[in-house]
């Protein structure tokens, strides 16, 4: 089994730490989004991986083999890690056919096997009869797949790619993210996705890495970084989220602005409390429900973001509906909390 195991991994430019610290394992054919802001050190933990920079510190494995340590780096000719950087990088002056093999080793493969395999993979790619076109004659999507090839080709354990998807529009986007989570699927493949779309991160993978200020902010799966997140600030960097000011009392209970509770008790700490938009429900009268009135709609097609404001808060608070609510501005309506109460001291 390859698994990618990154231990303690540091990462210096002069002076300056730009990765510190930093450590998660993947298991064999994990695919894994690494989401932060741009800064973070995404494109540098990626090209520490791929041994195309030499680490400070830690070390990095692929199943047996000891990527990462600067004394025993190996040629990244020598490792099996597919790399798609940032921008894209078709070489402009080489058709489809020799861009996809130019990462082959020509002393290992005769050309007829070349030849092969570059077939092979246009065929993967969904690019069939392209070998001869030029970068410059392809679209974005097309040249997003090309470079992808590029990188299969070696048949990696380890695929690392850096935003592929940045350059195109939402559905081209979203299509060919399928398409190349399906072909990673496929080829068995370890990878690992740089993204800063949120969804993106939730939706193409088994793990997610969210990276802040060269360190491991939060590791785990989807689900479990949606839904437990380790700080506010987290939940908002993988979906929507109230950020809404809250006392707990020394007997646990959170006093919030969707909790209308008596106040009067020893108060333990003062904090926050996160709650998603669909945690919230709404309608005419509900009972347990808090009096509210509708200040905007946002409608989305497959869903609507409403906009209410309290009588005893300055707070606004957003409730996610599926679909046409009904609902019009200035509308008095009755909202309720049902999901949990994630409490994080201030
Ligand atoms: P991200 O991909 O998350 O946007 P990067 O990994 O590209 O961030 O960069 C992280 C930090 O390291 C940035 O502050 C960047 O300026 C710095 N950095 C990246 N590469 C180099 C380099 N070769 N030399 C010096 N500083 C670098
Ligand atoms: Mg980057």
């Amino acid at each position: 089994m390859t698994t990618l195991e990154v231990s303690h991994l540091d990462v210096q430019f002069g002076a300056r730490k730009v990765i510190s610290d930093l450590s998660f394992s993947l298991n064999s054919g994990e695919i894994a989004s690494l989401l932060g802001p741009s800064g973070c050190g995404k494109t540098t933990l990626l090209r520490a991986i791929a041994g195309l920079l030499t680490p400070s510190g830690g070390t990095i494995r692929l199943g047996s083999q000891l990527i990462g340590l600067s004394s025993l780096s190996l040629a990244p000719h020598k490792r099996s890690t597919g790399y798609v950087p940032q921008q894209g990088a078709l070489f402009p002056h080489l058709n489809v056919a020799r861009n996809i093999a130019f990462g082959i080793d020509r002393k290992k493969k005769s050309a007829s096997e070349i030849k092969s395999l570059t077939f092979e993979m246009l065929d993967l790619i969904g690019m069939p009869g392209y070998e001869e076109a030029m970068p410059s004659e392809l679209s974005g999507g097309q040249q997003t797949r090309v470079a992808l090839a590029r990188a299969l080709v070696i048949k990696p354990k380890m695929v690392l790619l850096d935003e592929p998807f940045s350059a195109l529009d939402a559905h081209l986007r979203n299509e060919l993210r399928a398409d190349v989570i399906a072909l990673l699927r496929s080829q068995g493949a370890t990878a690992i996705l740089v993204t800063h779309d949120r969804e993106e991160a939730l939706v193409a993978s088994d793990k997610v890495i969210l990276m802040r200020d060269g360190a491991i902010a939060q590791f785990g799966t989807p689900e479990d970084v949606y839904e437990n997140p380790t700080s506010p600030e987290i939940a908002v960097s993988t979906g929507d989220a109230m950020i809404l000011p809250a006392q707990q009392n020394t007997q646990g209970i959170t006093s919030y602005p969707l909790k209308n509770r008596e106040t009067d008790f020893k108060v333990a700490h003062n904090g926050f409390v996160v709650i998603r938009p669909e945690e919230v429900v709404v309608g005419s009268d509900l009972a347990g429900g808090m009096s509210a009135q509708l200040l905007a709609v946002d409608y989305y097609g497959h869903d609507a973001m409403l906009t209410f404001s309290l009588a005893h808060s300055t707070e606004l608070i957003k409730v996610r509906v599926v679909g046409h609510s009904g609902y019009a501005v200035g509308d008095t309506l009755s909202i309720k909390h049902e999901g949990p109460v994630r409490f994080f001291k201030e």
